[in-house]
């Protein structure tokens, strides 16, 4: 297994649990918003970043009559609780501007906590897995960047072959995120 140009990926640091968090972004310098948002999840207390994909472009979900996403992921080593990192992803959504609008509408950031390890939560304020995990390339491809591809997904499956049967094409990398072009 290759783990060759993701931007960073380090052993998960000991004693918490996987988990994994999607971001996305299509206002206001989006590059820019997930590049920082990827350094805040540093800073989550009891909390390590051991890894964070390249970013990745995609379309709306949605209307189309918005910016494309820069999308990407990162994976955390954590000990607090589900509902608590939940709590710091909406904080740093609220740092960076984000106001809740139309569903799926333009935002400045999204960050979905997508797996906590194998926990499954199906509460109003959290669902893990993220309910449209199996379904979305850019959360798939960049996912499959730094996880195990045996990585199992509560409920869906192996994460490689969820990669495999993706009803939507891979996302193309983000020429701006990733130091080339
Ligand atoms: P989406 O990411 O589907 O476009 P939003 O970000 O607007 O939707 O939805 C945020 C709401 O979803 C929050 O109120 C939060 O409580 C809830 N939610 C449920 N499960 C999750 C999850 N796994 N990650 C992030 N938010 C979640
Ligand atoms: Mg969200």
């Amino acid at each position: 297994m290759s783990f060759s140009g993701e931007r960073k990926r380090s052993s998960p640091c000991s004693g918490g649990v996987v988990a994994y968090v999607g971001l996305g972004s299509n206002l206001n310098g989006p590059v820019d918003q997930v590049t920082c948002a990827l350094d805040e999840l540093g800073e989550i207390p009891d909390s390590c970043c051991f890894a964070c994909s390249r970013l990745y472009s995609s379309k709306p979900m949605g209307s189309l009559d918005q910016p494309d996403y820069v999308n990407a992921v990162a994976g955390l080593s954590t000990r607090l609780e589900a509902y608590a990192l939940l709590e710091h992803l909406q904080r740093i959504e609220a740092v960076h501007g984000r106001i809740r609008q139309e569903h799926w509408g333009p935002r400045t950031l999204d960050l979905d906590l997508l797996l906590y390890g194998e926990q499954v939560i199906d509460t109003a304020t959290l669902k893990v897995p993220h309910p449209g995990l199996h379904l979305r390339a850019f959360v798939l491809y960049p996912l499959r960047e730094i996880a195990p591809a045996a990585l199992h997904v509560p409920g869906r499956g192996i994460l490689n072959r969820l990669v495999e049967q993706c009803p939507e094409p891979g996302p193309a990398l983000s020429l701006l995120g990733n130091g080339r072009g």
